[in-house]
């Protein structure tokens, strides 16, 4: 199984630390180059029987009134072209402008999404339920999966359900 995956989400939620953590020091490296084509491969992660390619999508991190049409287009084509989305969010902060932002993004294209809720580490246990149920209701993600990238909870389950998907 092989495929695309971008992951999307506003500065400071925590895809670096993820890409990171499941890519290590290769991601680093790869991210210094110049730019080249409109698609940057994050990292690679190949197992026995995957391999799932990381891409950054340049411009939807981005508030809209910094964009062109033309980077516009091109981040939400790209987000039609990749086999799944992570759209990753803080589960401290929650949604904020940003984020609403990316989910009217997200309503053009058909591909899967995944709601991946970081920061698990800093919520309390209860709260996660009642996030997750009114996330549920925002969009319809094909799964949403809490994880603290920064200290590796069920960032295995998340990378065997993205693997499902591909
Ligand atoms: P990015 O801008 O989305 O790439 O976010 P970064 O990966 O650079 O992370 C931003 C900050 O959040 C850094 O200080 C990370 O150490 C921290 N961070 C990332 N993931 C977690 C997590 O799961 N838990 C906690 N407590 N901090 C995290
Ligand atoms: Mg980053």
């Amino acid at each position: 199984k092989s495929g695309f995956i971008s992951i999307i989400g506003r500065p400071n939620v925590g895809k670096s630390t993820f890409l990171n953590r499941v890519i290590g020091q290769k991601i680093a490296i790869m991210s210094d180059k110049p730019q080249t084509t409109r698609n940057k491969v994050q990292g690679v992660l190949t197992t026995n029987d995957s391999q799932m390619i990381f891409i950054d999508t340049p411009g939807i991190h981005k508030p809209k009134h910094k964009l062109g049409d033309f980077m516009m287009k091109v981040a939400t084509n790209t987000l039609k072209e990749v086999d799944l989305i992570l759209f990753m969010i803080n589960a401290v902060e929650g949604l904020g402008q940003g984020d609403q932002f990316i989910i009217e993004k997200l309503q053009t294209t058909k591909t899967p999404v995944f709601l991946v809720v970081n920061k698990i580490d800093q919520l309390h246990p209860d709260d996660l339920l009642p996030l997750i149920e009114k996330y549920q209701k925002l969009y319809p993600f094909t799964a949403i999966v809490p994880i603290s990238a920064l200290e590796g909870n069920n960032v295995e389950t998340l990378l065997e359900q993205i693997k499902a998907h591909l």
